[in-house]
């Protein structure tokens, strides 16, 4: 029976799932649970954190309903007010190559001149998926017009043009992440399925009865229900760090959950809910410590500062293509190699295998066995064209950019009377969430929409992160690099009309 267990700061797990469903999983979403989970939590705050998700018709608070009524740490931790906002750690800005120019990095990206509604569209929503630059539509054009084939398996020239680009954008990637052979770097859908990956694989094998792995609280659903599901079938327990009311992890309780049966520990680099940019070198080092694994989620990283997984010793990296200007449809899993070498493949198929035959199956060695099938062969051949856009920019550049352009924001939202900022820690990448009083998220949304300014509003696929903060649902304004004061101008000038009733329709 899988357990979730934390830092006595929630209600106790339900009852893993009996019977005969193979579908069922850790986090049953059952009404009844629920409510007796409130119950134990409004009675003695003990046990776990909450490993239920609320029913969709549940009501957003109240007695009786699984809701963090009182933040824990409501008093603020140590050294800062509840609400103070100091995203002030600089990203390290050393000089890029050549000068950043917002606006002709904006004529890059051919949808910016989208209108909606009307208006010019305000891109604001970067933290579900950033736009593309033409470098990459061109790129994925040139692959279907010019290279399209196979891999691996035809000989002639097509089959060798495409297997060319495909390595070549996997080399790409191992440059972009510094990892020290191209062997380590996986082709994925996303990060979910990277995350998916080693949990099914790597973590089949290595995690056992009693064992346990560690996550955080801000973690995006993606870190979370795959780890459930394999503690649900190791009889593994899930422990879950906790974070303060500016949204960062507590270190020292975090380390307080590692011991010798943590197996994997499994953690975002950056909140896509609050923005926080955790000390993952730190976290990762602490872990091995412990003789753990560790996955870092780089799925809100990548576009936004430099990663090199040798420096964080990470033993595993994760994130999407479409987070950090390339296509959907393809995602990196970074693997030191000796544990991807070890690790059994978790789909079976073409392009895995060295030989077959009906008694037994030979698999190739990393990273081919683990991507069964055939390849989102030109989303990969996109992505290596991102990066390499990314790359003619200077990451560090990007960084300057979007940091300066956050702390502007933080001041604009700050002067809107009622707004609350959830998510201010001191080191932050560009997200900004926030509740405004008067007005659900959805409105806020929907009113910002009709201005042509598209922005989150809901949960942001991080339920626990939220609920921390006592919310159901929050706005969620998140920058890139094409983003400028004036896309923050128009936003904080629409709150303001619809906070005076003449937002336009
Ligand atoms: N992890 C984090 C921190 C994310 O923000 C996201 C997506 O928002 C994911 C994982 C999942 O990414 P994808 O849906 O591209 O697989």
């Amino acid at each position: 029976m899988a357990q979730v267990t934390g830092q006595d700061r929630g209600p106790a797990q339900p009852a893993a799932p009996t019977g005969d469903d193979p579908n069922a999983v850790a986090a049953p979403f059952d009404p009844d649970i629920v409510a007796r989970l409130a119950d134990e939590y409004l009675r003695d705050g003990s046990a776990g954190v909450p490993a239920a998700t609320p029913p969709a018709s549940a009501p957003p608070s109240g007695p009786g309903f699984y809701f963090l009524t009182e933040a824990p740490f409501a008093g603020g931790f140590p050294g800062f007010g509840v609400n103070e906002v100091r995203p002030e750690v600089v990203p390290r800005l050393d000089a890029g190559p050549g000068q950043f120019d917002v606006m002709a990095v904006r004529r890059d990206f051919p949808i910016l001149d989208e209108r909606v509604h009307g208006r010019p569209l305000v891109w604001l929503d970067n933290a579900a998926t950033t736009q593309k630059p033409r470098a990459v539509i061109d790129r994925l054009s040139s692959f279907y017009r010019h290279e399209n084939s196979n891999i691996h398996r035809g000989a002639h020239t097509l089959a060798a043009r495409s297997t060319d680009a495909y390595e070549a954008a996997r080399e790409k990637v191992r440059r972009f992440v510094n990892a020290s052979s191209a062997r380590e770097i996986v082709f994925v859908r996303g990060a979910t399925e990277a995350i998916n990956l080693v949990a099914q694989s790597f973590g089949r094998r290595h995690v056992g009865k009693d064992d346990e792995i560690v996550i955080t609280w801000l973690e995006h659903h993606s870190n979370i229900v795959p780890w459930q599901q394999l503690a649900a079938e190791r009889g593994a327990k899930l422990r879950v760090a906790p974070i303060d009311d500016q949204g960062q992890v507590l270190l020292d309780e975090y380390e307080r959950l590692l011991n010798p049966r943590t197996r994997l520990v499994s953690l975002a680099h950056v909140s896509n809910a609050l923005g926080t940019v955790s000390p993952v070198r730190e976290m990762v080092a602490m872990a091995h410590r412990h003789g753990a694994r560790v996955l870092v989620d780089g799925a809100q990283a990548v576009s936004h500062l430099r990663v090199d997984v040798q420096d964080l010793d990470a033993d595993f990296y994760a994130f999407s293509g479409h987070k950090v200007f390339g296509p959907t449809g393809v995602g990196v899993l970074f693997g030191k190699l000796d544990l991807l070498d070890s690790t059994p493949p978790w789909q079976g198929g073409g392009n895995m295998i060295a030989d077959v035959t009906f008694e037994r199956t030979v698999y190739q060695p990393a990273p081919a066995r683990f991507e069964a099938g055939t390849a989102s062969l030109a989303d990969a051949v996109g992505l290596g064209a991102a990066l390499d856009y990314l790359g003619r920019l200077g990451i560090e550049n990007v960084a300057r950019h979007e940091h300066e352009l956050l702390a502007y924001a933080t001041g604009a939202l700050r002067s809107v009377s009622g707004l609350r900022l959830i998510g201010t820690a001191r080191e932050k990448a560009g997200v900004l969430s926030f509740v405004l009083d008067g007005f659900r998220a959805e409105d806020v949304g929907a009113a910002l929409d009709r201005e042509g300014i598209a922005v989150r509003s809901g949960h942001h696929c991080a339920q626990p992160a939220l609920r921390r903060f006592g919310l159901e649902a929050a706005v969620r304004a998140s920058l890139a690099l094409y983003n400028t004061r004036a896309d923050i101008d128009a936003l904080l000038a629409a709150l303001k009309r619809l906070q005076g009733g003449s937002a336009s329709g």
